[in-house]
């Protein structure tokens, strides 16, 4: 770095999977801060150790005692200081909020270093409307709590945003299926990544889609304003056809049963007559 930096906390956003994705003012700066204040030190030393830095890391979340966080913030006053998350930009369903809301009470000068965030990335992608999005961060993991957070968001004027992760992403569409039925979701996995996908469609059609694939790796999950309904009846051809060309009749009237709630026999006589 030219100039050497002041004191103070620089918030650094990382890379969500390609590692070509960090700017040369992030890179800059991990080089020339006293420190990097990480989740886990482990991660992070791979990301420097990519980028040739050699640098002290210091562990810290916000579950970190205040001991823990008055040591970092003294460090801030006198060195300047950078703060990581894991991946992506640190305080988006990640660590810093106690930190960067202490250090501002306390007068430490704090800037923030643009760069990666899977829901920013997602919502450019999906092709759903963008002129309003409200990221909502994860849904709840019970199923009475997942529904209620989505009957709370229904009427919001904006596409909805929310962090997602394969195993639950069942159980999330169906309550996107029976809560929010007709609106158009987007799947956003692996972004910036090899295998990354973005699949848009009815929670239905999306439901029997993952129930043939089981998904993989990490998940932005997106939901149409309302007033956008372009998904409007189950189409269930298409669904038992997009089946059909993986699996046995039985079996895709199966999927289909399960992410539609229709009756499974009806289903069957119906694959039957398609295939
Ligand atoms: N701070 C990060 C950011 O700026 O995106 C998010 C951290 S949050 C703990 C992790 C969640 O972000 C994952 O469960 C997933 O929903 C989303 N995510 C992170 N990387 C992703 C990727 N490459 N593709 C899709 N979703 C991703």
């Amino acid at each position: 770095m030219e100039k050497s930096l002041s004191p103070g906390l620089y918030i650094v956003a990382t890379p969500i999977g390609n590692l070509g994705d960090i700017t040369i003012r992030a890179v800059e700066t991990l080089r020339g801060v006293a420190a990097v204040a990480c989740e886990d030190t482990r991660v992070t030393g791979k990301l420097l150790h990519h980028l040739g830095i050699k640098q002290r890391l210091i562990r810290y979340d916000d579950h970190s005692d205040e001991a823990a966080r008055d040591r970092l913030l003294a460090l801030m006053q006198a060195e300047p200081v950078a703060l990581v998350s894991d991946a992506g930009t640190p305080l988006i369903s990640d660590p810093g909020y106690r930190l960067v809301r202490t250090a501002r009470e306390q007068g430490i000068a704090v800037t923030s270093l643009p760069g990666p965030n899977a829901a920013v990335v997602a919502m450019t992608l999906s092709g759903l409307p963008n002129d309003r999005f409200l990221f909502a961060g994860f849904l709840p993991n019970k199923t009475k709590a997942r529904e209620d957070v989505l009957a709370e968001l229904a009427s919001v004027p904006a596409t909805l945003v929310f962090y997602e992760t394969a195993p639950r992403l069942d159980a999330s569409l169906a309550a996107i299926a029976s809560v929010l039925p007709g609106r158009e979701v987007a799947v956003a996995r692996e972004l910036t990544k090899r295998f990354e996908e973005c699949r848009t469609g009815s929670p239905q059609e999306l439901a029997a889609h993952y129930e043939a694939h089981p998904p993989k790796g990490e998940i932005v999950l997106l939901i149409a304003p309302p007033g956008d309904e372009a998904v409007g009846e189950i189409d269930v051809d298409a669904l038992l056809l997009a089946e059909l060309a993986y699996v046995k009749p039985s079996q895709a009237a199966a999927a289909v049963a399960k992410a539609t709630g229709l009756d499974r026999k009806g289903l069957y006589a119906r694959a039957m007559e398609l295939k």
